[in-house]
């Protein structure tokens, strides 16, 4: 492996990991993968592991880590991300972006490597302030039922922060808005994972509440994109970056866009909308345009269109 090009991620069995997983071998990267595989899965990296430069290695975060060659990139990505998987797995959720973060900060500062944790856009919570800039510090209930990950993200960042200010490691933070594409486990509970499929089945498109609780959706393409952007800028150790679509849309126009782009002829139900539920959720990424000339280029029609393509085949 050359030790100028090998690189970690965290959680490189999940949705987005495997992803960048990919994209960083594409760049010629050798690339270390560590996944607990809680909610990764080794499907997701079944092309991967047939490279020479990728190494997986099944582990959590928050235990004993083998020894590993010079790292020059840490990504860490490792949680379990989906309101449901997080609701599964509390204690995980909550230690793996706490004390994991700070196992590999320390990995950071013990190889000088450069350090990108990926935050998400719930440490905003229901948000007071539309669409959120990155200056927004959010309004996050500590104890409810979203608390496992809204917090321990708000923690992993401030430790972040922290590592920067303290022992002047390279650390930037990315939040991540709702994400989506192939690889998304069909049963994580995502809208779109749950619409999409639920339409292909033929079975009635679950809408929580009045369905008009929006979000904005992005692409996986895209958000890699904006991840590796991120890392290898120069001179943005210590930001913090918001990366997401900002075309916003209720739960509603998602429901009836996945109807006719499927030609489904499901009904759609409405269900009481879970506890926390934010109301509304969009990003302004004008500091991610200014700082890595960075934006979304996949419309949610051609989005939505590779993942009902992909659903058809799992
Ligand atoms: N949602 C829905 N039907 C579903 C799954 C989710 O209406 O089958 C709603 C959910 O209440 C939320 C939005 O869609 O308002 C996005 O939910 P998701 O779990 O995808 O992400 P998050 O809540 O973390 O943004």
């Amino acid at each position: 492996m050359d030790p100028q090009r090998t690189v970690l991620v965290t959680g490189g069995a999940g949705f987005i990991g495997s992803h960048l997983c990919d994209e960083l071998l594409a760049q010629k990267y050798s690339v270390i993968c560590f996944d607990s595989l809680i909610t990764g899965a080794k499907s997701n990296i079944s092309k991967a592991l047939t490279n020479p430069n990728f190494r997986f290695i099944e582990c959590d975060v928050t235990q004993e880590l083998p020894k590993l060659p010079k790292l020059s990139y840490i990504f860490h990505l490792a949680s379990p991300a989906s309101v449901i998987d997080y609701q599964a797995h509390p204690e995980e959720t909550a230690l793996v972006n706490s004390m994991g973060t700070i196992e590999m900060l320390k990995l950071a500062q013990e190889h000088q490597a450069r350090f990108l944790f990926t935050s998400t856009s719930e440490i905003y919570g229901d948000p007071l302030e539309h669409p959120q800039k990155e200056t927004y510090w959010g309004n996050v209930n500590t104890v409810g039922v979203r608390s496992c990950y809204d917090e321990s993200k708000r923690f992993g960042e401030t430790m972040t922060d922290l590592y920067v200010g303290k022992y002047g490691i390279d650390g930037r933070i990315v939040r991540i808005f709702n994400t989506y594409g192939p690889r998304m486990r069909k049963t994580d509970g995502r809208v779109i994972s749950n619409l999409v499929n639920q339409a292909l089945e033929g079975k009635p498109l679950t809408v929580y509440g009045d369905g008009l609780q929006t979000r904005s959706f992005c692409f996986v393409s895209d958000l890699v994109d904006g991840i590796m952007k991120m890392m290898v800028t120069d001179g943005l150790s210590g930001e913090v970056v918001n990366l997401g679509n900002p075309e916003e849309y209720t739960t509603l126009d998602l429901a009836r866009k996945v109807l006719s782009m499927t030609g489904s002829s499901s009904t759609i139900v409405f269900y009481p909308l879970p506890k926390d539920d934010p109301k509304m959720r969009c990003p302004d990424i004008s500091k991610a345009i200014q700082l890595l000339g960075w934006k979304p280029t996949v419309t949610l029609e051609e989005g939505l269109g590779k993942t009902i393509e992909y659903y058809k085949t799992v």
